[in-house]
């Protein structure tokens, strides 16, 4: 024993019947650790990658992109084998929160949390071409949409995601997935064939549309309530190059703007997606900004699509490219060696808007002058995304015409004003909102969609262990959802 230098063996590697020997840790080290977490019970297969409070790495893997978080475990399994390990140790922890991690872009899913654990499948970032004639990829859930984009480039393909190349595809491809190829090509989960999932019991399973069908309508909107994925299998489509814009505007009347935007990228064909961001209004003029994709190699094309945006504004700006898509996601920064540098916990709502009508103008114009946003994004759905029928995944608002973000700085603040716009709403996306009353549940699904969800639970997760990210509790029965809240938040 070397314990005058204040090291000992971590006693799990004493114990060990597997091939990790375990890392050392000082008695400092050990002395970090945090109670009800039997550290010394930790599956030889993850000893090596596992990551206590005291490790060197544990800054790197504690917090993600917007939150900041100090779990008192992070297991980082490398194959399906070791993640069914990792839940056995989380199954021996229920009385601590376990956050399940891909590339730690999530809002509404914490994927991490203050003394718990977190099972981290980052490492588990493979991109392989199964069929190149069927355009049929195998990705595995840790690699971010940039790594996806660059590998899809040299075959002409690509798969829209979102708006940022850095977001992991575990968390958004268990969602939906709302991107600027949204309304050419649908919504990421419309493209999914099949998926590999480590399951709360331990069982691996897979679910397609021949095998498991059930589990994967639900793994397509409600993944992070039924397992964890371990691989995602996309048929992906021919993509040319894109016209990419990046359009600053001064508004002087946000609410004409806001009106104008919902005309225009609603009549605007298919071939064009175009996100609108804006802020706080300073000065009673309001920053706009316009993030756009065309569909088309044309720069005529491109030209004429993006035209008629310019009447939400004065332009200030303006970046207009034909591109790869490749090159768009490209653009977000990778994460170093330092890991996610989030603090604090993002305060963020959502909600399904099925037009822009002068009284939502209006209202959202309001809310803006009232300061308390500084963020706030309009995205158009329709085209291909209305084209799925709403059955056919767990994501089952088909038919809006816009999902809407906002962000603020104080979450009662911000659910009192955004609660006073739900009559314009109908549902809301479960990756944009961090409010945790129960209703926010029948938001996100309308009462027969979460009730097939809950039964599927019953099934699949009978002791509620995915429970971190819009929790479908199995213990709940059918009368307490039919007492919640439909649809809309009145
Ligand atoms: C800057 C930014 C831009 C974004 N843009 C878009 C956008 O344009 N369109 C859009 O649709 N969304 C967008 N999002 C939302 C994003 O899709 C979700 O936050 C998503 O969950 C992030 O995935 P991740 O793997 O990076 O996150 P993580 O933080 O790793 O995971 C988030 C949650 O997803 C679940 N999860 C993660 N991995 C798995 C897995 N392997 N199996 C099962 N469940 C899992 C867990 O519940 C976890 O808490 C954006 C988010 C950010 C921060």
């Amino acid at each position: 024993m070397n314990s005058e230098l204040g090291i000992v063996p971590d006693s799990s590697a004493r114990a060990a019947s597997g091939p990790a020997p375990g890392r050392l840790r000082s008695a400092s080290a050990r002395a970090m650790r945090r109670p009800g977490i039997d550290y010394d019970g930790v599956p030889g297969s993850l000893r090596e990658g596992v990551v206590e409070p005291g490790d060197s790495e544990y800054l790197a893997v504690s917090s993600n992109y917007l939150r900041g978080g100090a779990p008192g475990i992070v297991l980082r399994p490398e194959t399906p084998g070791q993640v069914a390990d990792a839940l056995a140790f989380a199954r021996r922890h229920t009385h601590l929160p376990l956050g399940v991690r891909s590339a730690g872009h999530g809002v509404s899913g914490r994927s991490t949390n203050d003394g718990g654990v977190v099972i981290d499948v980052g490492r588990m970032n493979r991109i392989e071409v199964l069929d190149r004639d069927r355009r049929l990829i195998r990705i595995g859930p840790g690699a971010t949409w940039k790594q996806v984009a660059a590998a899809l480039d040299p075959y002409g393909w690509a798969l829209g995601s979102g708006d940022y190349g850095g977001v992991g595809v575990g968390g958004l491809a268990t969602a939906g997935g709302i991107g600027l190829l949204g309304r050419a090509h649908g919504l990421t989960i419309d493209h999914l064939r099949a998926v590999d999932l480590v399951l709360a019991d331990g069982s691996q399973a897979r679910a397609s549309a021949e095998e498991n069908p059930e589990l994967f309508w639900a793994v397509r909107g409600a993944g992070a309530n039924f397992g964890v994925v371990t691989a995602f299998e996309f048929e992906v489509y021919d993509v040319a190059e894109v016209g990419w814009a990046k359009l600053t505007l001064v508004s002087d009347d946000i609410e004409k703007s806001l009106l104008r935007f919902g005309e225009v990228a609603t009549g605007a064909p298919r071939d064009t997606t175009v996100f609108l961001v804006t802020g706080r209004p300073r000065q009673g003029r309001s920053i706009v900004q316009l993030f756009a994709i065309v569909d088309s190699p044309d720069p005529a094309v491109v030209a004429e699509r993006l035209t008629p945006f310019l009447d939400l504004g004065a332009l200030a700006q303006q970046e207009v490219f034909v591109t790869r898509y490749r090159d768009i996601m490209g653009q977000a920064h990778d994460v170093g060696p330092d890991g996610h540098q989030g603090r604090g916990e993002p305060v963020s709502r959502s909600a399904f808007l099925p037009a822009i009508t002068p009284e939502y103008a209006r209202d959202t114009a309001e809310l803006l002058r009232s300061g308390r946003v500084h963020f706030f994004e309009l995205r158009p759905m329709g085209g291909a995304i209305a084209d799925v029928p709403a059955g056919e995944t767990a994501f089952a608002h088909r038919t809006p015409a816009f999902q809407v973000t906002a962000m603020g700085a104080d979450q009662v603040d911000l659910n009192a004003r955004w609660d006073a716009l739900a009559d314009h709403f109908d549902g809301l996306y479960l990756s944009f909102d961090t409010d945790r009353r129960p209703e926010r549940l029948d938001e996100a699904f309308p009462p027969p969609v979460l009730e097939r969800l809950r039964e599927l639970k019953r099934r699949y997760d009978p002791h509620n262990l995915f429970r971190d990210n819009f929790n479908i509790d199995p213990r709940t029965g059918h009368e307490a959802v039919g007492a919640g809240r439909t649809g809309r938040n009145s």
